[in-house]
C-alpha cells in the first residue's frame, strides 16, 4: 500500500510544528480504509486490519517526540493487540460512526473521537452518556490547530489518558462525507497512490520516523488508516 510521508505539511489544521503522513489502496485511495466506514462510498475499503503495519504504526514515534493518529477501525480489532496508547508509543484514536459507539468506547477508557453536526461555530462542550465531549480547538478558533491546541504541551488528541472525548464538525460537502475527499487533502490521497516502493509502509514508516529531529510530532493518516488493501 502506498504511503506518503511529509515531513513539513502546509495543512493549516495541524499547524507548523506536526509532520504528517498519508496512506492509501494501490488502485483505491480508500483501499486502507475499513469497510464500515459510512463516509466512504459503500463499496469500497476493506476488511482487513494490516496487523504488520498496525505493529510498526504503534512504535512508530520520534525521540523525544509524539504521534498520534485515529481510525474508524472498531476498536476490538486494535486496542489491546498493538501497543498503541502505551507509554512512548502512538496514541490511537478511535472515530465512532454512531453516538452509541462513542459513548460505549469512551466507557472502555478509550479516546475517543466523534463527528457532530452543528450550525454555525460550535462552543462549549457536549455531553453524550456520562462522558463529556469538547469541541476540537481548530473548530471554534480561526488561530488553533494541532500545533497549539493544548497551550500546556501534548496536544489533546495525542493525550492517550484524557477523560473527555472530542468532537468534530460534520461538515455538509457537496458530493462525498468524508472530509478527506474533499478539498486539497484528496489531492494529496490521489498522489499517494502513485508511490512505489519494494518496502512495506511500515517499513518505510520507521526509516523516517528515525529521520526527524528530536522531539518532532507527527499526526499519521491526514487520510486513510490501518486497513490492508486487497
Ligand atoms: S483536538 Fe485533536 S484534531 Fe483538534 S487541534 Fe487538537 S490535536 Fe488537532
Amino acid at each position: 500500500m502506498p504511503l506518503s510521508l511529509q515531513t513539513k505539511s502546509r495543512n493549516s489544521k495541524i499547524g507548523p510544528r506536526v509532520s504528517c503522513t498519508t496512506r492509501s489502496g494501490g488502485v483505491d485511495m480508500y483501499g486502507t480504509c475499513p469497510s464500515t466506514c459510512p463516509l466512504k462510498p459503500p463499496d469500497k475499503g476493506t476488511h482487513k486490519l494490516d496487523s504488520a503495519y498496525a505493529r510498526k504504526l504503534s512504535k512508530a514515534v520520534p525521540k523525544g517526540g509524539l504521534a498520534w493518529a485515529y481510525t474508524h477501525f472498531d476498536w476490538r480489532y486494535w486496542f489491546k493487540d498493538f501497543g498503541f496508547n502505551t507509554e512512548g508509543r502512538t496514541v490511537m484514536n478511535y472515530s465512532a460512526s454512531h453516538i452509541n459507539k462513542a459513548i460505549n468506547a469512551m466507557d472502555k477508557g478509550i479516546p475517543t473521537v466523534f463527528n457532530l453536526p452543528s450550525e454555525g461555530t460550535p462552543s462549549g462542550h457536549v455531553k453524550l452518556g456520562d462522558h463529556y465531549f469538547i469541541w476540537c480547538p481548530a473548530e471554534t478558533h480561526e488561530d488553533k490547530n494541532c500545533s497549539n491546541c493544548n497551550p500546556n504541551g501534548r496536544p489533546i488528541c495525542a493525550q492517550p489518558d484524557r477523560k473527555v472525548g472530542v468532537l468534530f464538525k460534520n461538515k455538509k460537502w457537496k458530493k462525498n462525507p468524508c472530509y478527506a475527499a474533499n478539498g486539497f487533502v484528496v489531492r494529496e490521497w490521489k498522489k499517494t497512490m502513485q508511490i512505489l516502493s519494494n518496502l512495506t509502509d511500515g517499513t518505510r514508516l520507521l526509516h523516517w520516523i528515525k529521520s526527524l529531529p528530536y522531539g518532532s510530532w507527527v499526526r499519521h493518516h491526514i487520510a486513510g488508516d490501518m486497513g490492508k488493501d486487497y
